[in-house]
């Protein structure tokens, strides 16, 4: 089944042309490595995706909705990981993850979803307090509450030291493992690769390869 389907995809802002004729299919299962240098186009495609942007020219569709009518429906089986997410000011870890408990409107036990993302021992602790690694941890935990089928990460291991880049990417695989699909966004290859299994290499809008990382390297 397909999860993601770009059609002759662009976004122009102005004068820029932040995507431009993108064609992308993204299968269900898959862990997808969406990489490219900042400015390629990378947040464009996923604003896109999550319906908070309207596309030029072309589609974007996620299981088989296509994004621009049908974002709010499709949302409910996304998670999203958004760039550079700050947890609010005197919440716990735990509070954080009741919250997003509450606004999808699941029935799960945080102490449960804190497992997954190893806080479970930090729940108490306000989250203002944690690493930079434990932040985007819970940023994921938030993510995973209600088990969706895609998730959507934004720079998710960006600005992460060694340790919180690895066990970021641990829980990644273990969540493709179960069967979610990944899209993971990031102009690190080192980043991604460890993750995903295919590659789309995006360069000033255009998509100018996908392939596996094996055949990446190949032709490198
Ligand atoms: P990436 O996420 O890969 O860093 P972006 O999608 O943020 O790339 O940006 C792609 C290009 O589009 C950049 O040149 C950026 O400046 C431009 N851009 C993105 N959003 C806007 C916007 N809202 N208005 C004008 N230009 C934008
Ligand atoms: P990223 O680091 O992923 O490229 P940015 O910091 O470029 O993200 O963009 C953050 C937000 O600002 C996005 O919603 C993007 O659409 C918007 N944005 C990016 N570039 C511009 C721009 N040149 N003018 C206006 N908005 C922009």
């Amino acid at each position: 089944m397909t999860v993601i389907s770009a059609t002759d995809l662009s976004k122009r802002y102005g004068d820029v042309l932040a995507l431009d004729r993108v064609d992308l299919t993204v299968e269900a299962g898959e862990t997808f490595g969406f990489l490219g240098p900042n400015g390629a186009g990378k947040s464009t495609f996923i604003d896109i995706l999550l319906g908070f942007v309207a596309p030029t020219d072309g589609t974007l569709s996620v299981f088989g909705h296509d994004c621009r009518d049908d974002g709010v429906a499709v949302r409910e089986r996304i998670g999203v990981l958004p760039e550079g997410y700050a947890p609010f000011d005197g919440l716990s870890g735990r509070d954080h993850v009741e919250y997003a408990i509450r606004s999808k409107d699941v029935d799960e036990d945080p102490a449960d979803v804190l497992s997954r993302v190893g806080l479970r021992d930090d729940a108490a602790r306000s989250a203002t307090d944690y690493s930079k690694g434990m932040r985007q941890r819970l940023a994921l935990a938030m993510a995973l509450v209600g088990e969706p089928d895609l998730l959507v990460l934004d720079e998710p291991t960006t600005g992460l030291d060694p340790n919180g880049a690895a066990e970021m990417r641990t829980i990644l695989r273990e969540e493709a493992d179960r069967g979610a699909t990944i899209f993971f966004s990031s102009h690190v290859l080192e980043q991604v690769e460890a993750v995903c299994d295919r590659v789309g290499i995006l360069q000033n809008g255009r998509l100018i390869a996908t392939d596996t990382i094996a055949g990446l390297r190949e032709a490198i």
